[in-house]
């Protein structure tokens, strides 16, 4: 939501700096889970014959034993970890913009940094980091990342449902 005011560029310096201390000192760790990409097989051409290099050799005209045939395996990325404030209390949730949601029993949101913000569109799990480092804790995106701040390049409010994809 656009400002109706003249802010100070110092004043609104100084938030965006207390915003990203205050992510970075009271923000907790979260893992990010992308979902699996298609690549090609590393082993065969074409499913049916072997690509010289590959890890399983086999004779040509029967399937690969790497992709059974398809020429095509599921890779996961690398998982990222990041930092965000999480609000437990939908009394805390920060409400933005026209929309009013029904907020299901279990949602959080979390306030990042903008420079996160392309990590928490591209994943499709969230987990949260306990404190002994057990993750428990999964949640799946509920809508888009909404930025925040006076500029709205500092930092983006992103909802959460419990559950995996
Ligand atoms: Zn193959």
């Amino acid at each position: 939501m656009a400002i109706q005011f003249p802010v100070p560029l110092s004043t609104i310096q100084l938030h965006e700096k207390w915003v990203a201390d205050f992510i970075a000192q009271l923000g907790k760790s979260c893992t990010l889970f992308y979902p699996f990409l298609m690549v090609s097989c590393p082993n065969c051409i074409g499913g049916f014959q072997y690509l010289t290099g590959g890890p399983y050799p086999f004779t040509t005209g029967s399937p690969c034993p790497y992709c059974n045939g398809t020429n095509h395996i599921q890779t996961e990325p690398n998982p990222d970890v990041i930092t965000m404030l999480i609000y437990d209390d939908p009394r805390d949730f920060i409400l933005y913009g026209e929309f009013k949601v029904a907020i299901p029993a279990g949602a959080i949101q979390t306030r990042g940094l903008m420079s996160d913000l392309n990590k928490v569109q591209r994943c499709n799990r969230m987990v949260r980091n306990s404190i002994d480092g057990i993750q428990t804790m999964s949640y799946t995106k509920a809508g888009e990342a909404t930025p925040m701040g006076f500029r709205q390049t500092e930092e983006f409010v992103q909802s959460w449902t419990r559950g995996a994809p």
